[in-house]
């Protein structure tokens, strides 16, 4: 360990109270950024942030203002020669409902065996938090920071990121980087360390079928007109196999080969399957056969309805053939495939199914890019190294199913690599009642922190 490392560790060990009390005091801050009434509670977060990082030695602090709610910037550039990273958190956290299952109520933090509880003790504001503290470490301690570092703290994470892009576009001269560091992601099944290097894309349509101009009696036209309802459910049911494969042509054309390394890394993953289906309550997985399911979970593409609806939904018998019928959909995306190409294919293999007397309309909704970092990148060993050094166990490589927008963002405008280094446990309950987190991951998390950014000063360039 070098001196500078050993003062700032010795800082950490010291201060261990008072970053606590702080921790607590930011989850007092009921930051839903979903909810039009918390919009002060989004500004006191926001300034509880900035505050922090003015006092504490960073620079160009601002709450830069969006149309929706502000991003957190501040920098630090004084060390010449070495690499600038970004980091981004968010301070925003879910909705709270249902209210009734939470022990003690969201945004009053309960510290229990090792646990602090409380909307964003996880997602994401213990993550943000940390990094704050990362920082406040090596500039009290030290006096300087090994690195650069940009601090892009987001408002709108939970609430679909609807400005970050145009935040991102509009702040570009700032935002010259190496890395991007995202602290949102956590560790694998039974708190083992972890790097998120995957996140999967998405394509969300909706499908609407229209019949009549009204709702009509199925006894006066039964027989004489397409019911939507059933066109539409002939729709779906041509879109998959009874196996669950995905039948729309072309859908897997791009989907990248898994490697041999690669196969390996997901067998390496300890996955109790029957635990798995106990938890979710299926007499079954259900996929593809010829994968694992974290293969499929993290490196297979996927079509799902996400919501169905026409027709009568009330109490009792009302006979009609419905006038339209209605599904959402989304496809999960892999890398290389793209959203816009895979929404033309699935719309062209809807149109393509014959349901006469009715017509048929299919809307792309939202969409997103797939990130992948590779393991190699010495940015990426870094982060391993020091989670082993901090945490004793080397790390597992996690592709996730599930999608991060700034991480493609980042990706996509900067061309720089993106460590998802996230230390929450997994059985954190994000976006659900008693959300926590382990107080071991917090601090093991932060004192990765310090040394990554050490680490990080190394970094070929
Ligand atoms: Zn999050």
């Amino acid at each position: 360990m070098s001196d500078a490392l050993a003062r700032v560790e010795a800082f950490i060990a010291g201060t261990a109270q008072e970053r606590l009390d702080d921790y607590v005091d930011f989850l007092r801050i009921p930051s839903i950024s979903t909810l039009g009434e918390h919009k002060s509670d989004m500004i006191a977060a926001a300034e509880f942030v900035a505050s922090r990082l003015a006092a504490w030695g960073l620079e160009h602090v601002e709450v830069s203002p969006t149309p929706g709610h502000p991003v957190v910037y501040a920098d630090w550039l004084h060390a010449e020669g070495a690499p600038t990273v970004i980091v981004y958190c968010h301070y925003d956290v879910q909705p709270v409902d249902p209210l009734e299952l939470w022990v003690r109520p969201p945004f009053e933090p309960r510290i229990e065996a090792g646990r602090i509880f409380a909307r964003g003790a996880a997602d994401d504001k213990g993550q943000l938090h940390l990094h704050l503290w990362a920082a406040r470490a090596w500039l009290q301690a030290d006096g300087r920071l090994p690195i650069n570092v940009r601090y892009v703290f987001e408002g709108e994470e939970e609430s679909g990121s609807i400005n970050f892009d145009a935040w991102l576009t509009a702040n570009r001269p700032r935002l010259d980087a190496d890395v991007v560091v995202v602290s949102d992601t956590g560790f694998f099944e039974g708190n083992h360390p972890a790097l998120t290097i995957g996140l999967r894309g998405l394509m969300y349509a909706q499908i609407d079928v229209t019949g009549p101009s009204l709702d009509l009696h199925s006894g006066t036209y039964g027989g004489n007109v397409q019911n939507p309802a059933i066109a539409l459910a002939r729709i779906i049911a041509s879109l998959k196999t009874e196996d669950g494969l995905v039948t729309v042509p072309g859908f897997h054309d791009e989907v990248r080969v898994l490697t041999a390394d690669e196969r390996a890394e997901f067998a390496r993953l300890p996955l109790d399957e029957s635990d798995l289906v106990q938890r979710l309550g299926v007499p079954e997985l259900f996929g593809d056969p010829a994968f694992l399911p974290l293969e499929r979970r993290g490196a297979r593409p996927t079509l799902d309805v996400n919501g169905l609806w026409g027709g009568f939904q009330g109490e009792g018998a009302k006979t009609i053939i419905p006038a339209h019928a209605h599904a959402k959909i989304s496809c999960r995306l892999v890398p290389d495939m793209d959203p816009l190409r895979t929404f033309e294919r699935v719309r062209e293999a809807i149109l393509a199914v014959p349901v006469p007397g009715v017509t048929v309309d299919v809307t792309v909704l939202s969409h997103g890019m797939w990130s992948l970092a590779p393991i190699d990148h010495p940015a990426t060993q870094a982060a391993a190294r020091c989670l082993e050094e901090v945490f004793g166990e080397r790390p597992y490589y996690l592709r996730e199913g599930g999608s991060i927008p700034a991480a493609a963002s980042f990706a996509t405008m900067l061309g720089v690599p993106v460590v998802l280094l996230g230390f929450t446990n997994p059985d954190d309950q994000a976006h659900a009642p008693n959300e926590q987190m382990v107080l071991a991951n917090y601090e093991g998390g932060l004192r990765t922190i310090v040394r990554y950014w050490e680490a990080l000063a190394d970094l070929p360039r």
